[in-house]
């Protein structure tokens, strides 16, 4: 705020203070936001009071609101990185608040949930996957389904839906867990929160939480994140107790929450089942995998991803 002050400072030092001291003031009057904010308090604004408190007003005019102009935390231009200015009238000023803005919501709870969960460690070319690079290659009619589905999927959640979540299957290096990042940052974007929760690395790091009461916490935070990514599920091995207790639990709470959920695998369903079928021990359960199977087929579209290995 300090260097407010100083270009009010200058300003009245100039001889011709009163002209730009009105240009200062319309400029404040007119933007759209501010306009917004006196008309909605214009029984609460007394004579006086925008004089009063333009320091603040041109403060809260040059700042971001709403992140329209941040394409990045990093690259925040307000005074307090991540927050954002509010108005709001204090006794015979007008006076401003700094909030925390969208992005550094998600920002903070993706931190939030990394600390927590370990297995919510995402290289970094995943990170930074967005629709627009995805790289098409001619054939692939399958990558091109594939995102306008996910696509679809970011608008009609957008718009309030709850749409189904996407299966995404198909083999190794292909690009499965880059289109689910891609679609956690189109989220981000419209400030969703996602969580893309490594299957595998998470059943063990689950195995490892059972003494330390974290658990609980762990599960209830993949449970409830508004959507979740289970990517490369199959290729844990995974115990009875882990698939009835630990994936059982999620599936049915986001199921009946109408929580959005998506998948990848390099099993089909079908092959899924079989995996899913045979616990550690080599018994067949053959019911409780066709349960677990229900829910998936329930929340996710089903969709090959066919392509080269783009590890290589
Ligand atoms: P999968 O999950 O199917 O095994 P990944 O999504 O991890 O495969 O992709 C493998 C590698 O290829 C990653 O390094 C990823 O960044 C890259 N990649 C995947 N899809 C594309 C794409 N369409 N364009 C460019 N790079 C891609
Ligand atoms: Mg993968």
């Amino acid at each position: 705020m300090e260097h407010m002050s100083n270009s009010f400072k200058s300003l009245t030092n100039r001889k011709d203070f009163k002209t730009r001291y009105n240009d200062l003031k319309k400029q404040v009057l007119n933007h759209p936001d501010v306009q917004a904010f006196l008309t909605k308090h214009s029984a609460e604004i007394e004579e006086g009071m925008v004089d009063r408190s333009l320091v603040k007003l041109f403060e809260f005019i040059e700042q971001s609101k709403n992140c329209q102009d941040c394409p990045s935390l990093a690259e925040c231009k307000n005074l307090l990185e991540g927050y954002h200015p509010r108005l709001v009238i204090e006794g015979r000023m007008i006076n401003i608040q700094y909030e925390k803005c969208p992005t550094k919501v998600i920002h903070d709870e993706r931190k939030k949930h990394a600390s927590l969960i370990k297995s919510m460690y995402i290289p970094k070319d995943i990170l930074e996957a967005q629709f627009d690079n995805i790289e098409i290659e001619m054939d692939e009619t399958s990558r091109i389904k594939a995102i306008g589905l996910a696509q679809d999927f970011v608008e009609q959640y957008n718009n309030g839906k709850h749409p189904k979540g996407l299966y995404l299957y198909g083999s190794f290096g292909v690009g499965k867990t880059y289109i689910l990042g891609a679609i956690a940052n189109e989220l981000a974007s419209s400030k969703v929160s996602s969580m893309l929760v490594y299957v595998p690395e998470f059943m063990r790091e689950l195995k490892g939480s059972f003494q330390d009461s974290s658990l609980d916490e762990k599960l209830d935070a993949v449970k409830k994140v508004p959507v979740l990514m289970l990517d490369d599920i199959g290729a844990e091995s995974m115990s009875s107790w882990m698939r009835d207790e630990i994936l059982g639990a999620i599936l049915q709470y986001r199921m009946l929450e109408n929580l959005p959920t998506f998948f990848s695998s390099n099993f089909n369903l079908k092959e899924l089942q079989h995996h899913l079928s045979y616990s550690q021990r080599g018994e067949e359960e053959p019911v409780k995998a066709a349960r677990i199977m229900e829910r998936i087929k329930h929340m996710a579209i089903p969709i090959e991803l066919i392509g080269r290995n783009r590890r290589d």
